[in-house]
C-alpha cells in the first residue's frame, strides 16, 4: 500500500478505477498513453475498460477482500460513475488516495443531498419536493404547481432510468410505489429552452480548467447530441461567463473537489438552474477527445496523480458528437449490425466501446463530426443529421 502523503504519482504505477464502462475505458486509454498501468474494478466480466486494462478485479463493490486487493494493487483510485456505494470509497480512502473524495461523491450521488448542497451554495435549482412517504405526497402544497412533474429516485438513476412522469397525486403515488417507496425527488417538468454542461477539472492544488460549454440535446432522457460552437446569442455567452462558469467553479471549490466534474444546466426563459452534478467525466465531454489537445480523461489522470492540469486547447471549435445507442441495432425490428462503413469516408471519427450486446438505450459508441475551417456551426449540425440518417436508413 502506498503512502497517502505521496504527492505526485509517476508512471508506470498502477491507477485504479471503479467501474469499467466506456468512461472507465477512456480513462484507461488516457492513463496508459501517459505510461501508467490500470486496474479496473467492476463486477461485470464483459467490461469495456476491463478488456483493455492491465488488471481487472471482477467482484462486487462491497467485497472487502477484493477491495483490499485493489488497495494493494494501486496508488490511487478514481471512479467512472457516481453509483459506486459511498461506503466502498470510504473503505478505500482509509488507506489510499481516492479522488474525488467519498464525501463529494456521496453528495452528487443523491439528488436530495445534492439539491440541499446547491441551495446552501446559493446556486439555483428548479422547483422540487422530497417524496419519501405517502404523507409527503398528501402534504404537497397545491400552490407549488409542481405538476406535471418528474419523480426521480434519489440514488442510482442514470440515462433517464429511475424516472416517471406524473400528472397528479394519484399518478405520483402509483409511481412512488413502483419505486418501492425509496426516497425520491419530485421535480416540476420544465419547458426547457436548452441544456448545456460545464465540464471542469480541479487539481490537488486547487487549479481549475474549464472546457468550452457543451450544448446538449436529449431524447427520452438520454443524451443524443452535444456540440461546441458559436451558435448562441451574445447575451447567453455573456451569462455563461458571468454566472454559469463561476457557479460551476463554486460547486467544485465547496466540494473540495479533485478530479473532473460536470454540471448539467437547464435554461428556461430567463431562468437557469442546475439539473445535476456528475462527479466524473461526462458524456458531453467526449467531444474533447477529438476536438481538444487534452481531453477530459487526460485531466482525470492528471488530477488523480497529483499533476498540474493542462489547458484543453480547442483545435476544432465547431464540433458535434452523436451518441450511438443500441437502438441502432434494432432498426428494422430484427437485430442487425449497423453499416458503419457507410460513414467511414465522411470525415468523421467513430468510437465504439467494445460492448458485445446491444440493448435499447445502451450507449454503444459515439461519432464526432469535426467542423472544418470553412464550415459554419449549422453546417456541422447538418452533417451530424445526415450521418444519423445514413446509419438509420441502411
Ligand atoms: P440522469 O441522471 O438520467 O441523467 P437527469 O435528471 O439528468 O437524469 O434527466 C435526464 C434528462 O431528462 C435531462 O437531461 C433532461 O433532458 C430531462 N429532464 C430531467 N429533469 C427535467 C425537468 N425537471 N424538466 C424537464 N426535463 C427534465
Ligand atoms: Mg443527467
Amino acid at each position: 500500500m502506498q503512502s497517502k502523503l505521496k504527492k505526485v504519482i509517476h508512471p508506470p504505477e498502477f491507477l485504479g478505477i471503479l467501474g469499467g464502462g466506456q468512461l472507465g475505458r477512456f480513462f484507461t486509454i488516457a492513463a496508459q498513453k501517459m505510461g501508467y498501468s490500470v486496474v479496473v474494478f467492476d463486477p461485470d466480466k464483459q467490461s469495456p475498460a476491463g478488456e483493455i486494462a492491465e488488471k481487472h478485479i471482477c467482484k462486487p463493490y462491497n467485497d472487502l477482500k477484493a477491495l483490499d486487493e485493489l488497495k494493494a494493487s494501486c496508488s490511487a483510485v478514481t471512479t467512472e460513475f457516481e453509483n459506486v456505494p459511498a461506503e466502498t470509497l470510504k473503505y478505500l480512502e482509509k488507506d489510499i488516495i481516492v479522488r474525488p473524495s467519498s464525501k463529494a461523491i456521496s453528495i452528487a450521488q443523491n439528488r436530495i443531498k445534492e439539491k440541499d448542497f446547491l441551495k446552501k451554495c446559493g446556486i439555483p435549482v428548479g422547483p422540487y419536493v422530497v417524496i419519501d412517504s405517502i404523507e409527503s405526497i398528501n402534504n404537497i402544497d397545491e400552490k407549488l404547481s409542481i405538476f406535471p412533474g418528474i419523480l426521480k429516485i434519489a440514488e442510482f438513476g442514470y440515462d433517464g432510468k429511475g424516472q416517471i412522469h406524473v400528472k397528479n397525486k394519484t399518478e405520483l403515488e402509483a409511481a412512488f410505489k413502483t419505486f418501492n417507496s425509496v426516497p425520491c425527488t419530485l421535480e416540476q417538468k420544465l419547458n426547457l429552452d436548452c441544456e448545456f454542461s460545464v465540464v471542469l477539472a480541479r487539481s490537488v492544488d486547487g487549479e481549475e480548467i474549464v472546457y468550452p460549454t457543451f450544448w446538449n440535446s436529449h431524447k427520452s432522457g438520454i443524451l443524443e447530441t452535444s456540440s461546441i460552437g458559436p451558435l448562441r446569442t451574445e447575451s447567453l455567452i455573456a451569462s455563461l461567463n458571468r454566472r454559469f462558469i463561476p457557479s460551476t467553479r463554486t460547486i467544485a471549490r465547496e466540494l473540495n473537489y479533485i478530479g473532473v466534474m460536470a454540471v448539467e444546466w437547464f435554461l428556461v426563459n430567463d431562468g437557469y438552474w442546475v439539473n445535476e452534478i456528475a462527479p466524473r467525466p461526462h458524456n458531453s465531454g467526449h467531444l474533447s477527445i477529438d476536438a481538444c489537445v487534452y481531453n477530459q480523461f487526460d485531466q482525470q489522470v492528471l488530477a488523480l496523480t497529483g499533476n498540474d492540469l493542462k489547458q484543453p486547447e480547442v483545435e476544432f471549435p465547431k464540433s458535434v458528437m452523436l451518441n450511438i445507442l443500441g437502438d441502432l441495432w434494432f432498426r428494422d425490428g430484427a437485430q442487425k449490425e449497423p453499416k458503419f462503413e457507410m460513414i467511414a469516408g465522411l470525415g468523421v471519427k467513430l468510437h465504439l466501446y467494445g460492448k458485445a450486446e446491444p440493448r435499447i438505450g445502451r450507449k454503444m459508441g459515439h461519432v464526432t463530426i469535426l467542423g472544418l475551417r470553412e464550415e459554419s456551426h449549422e453546417d456541422v449540425l447538418d452533417r451530424c443529421e445526415s450521418i444519423s440518417k445514413i446509419l438509420w436508413e441502411n
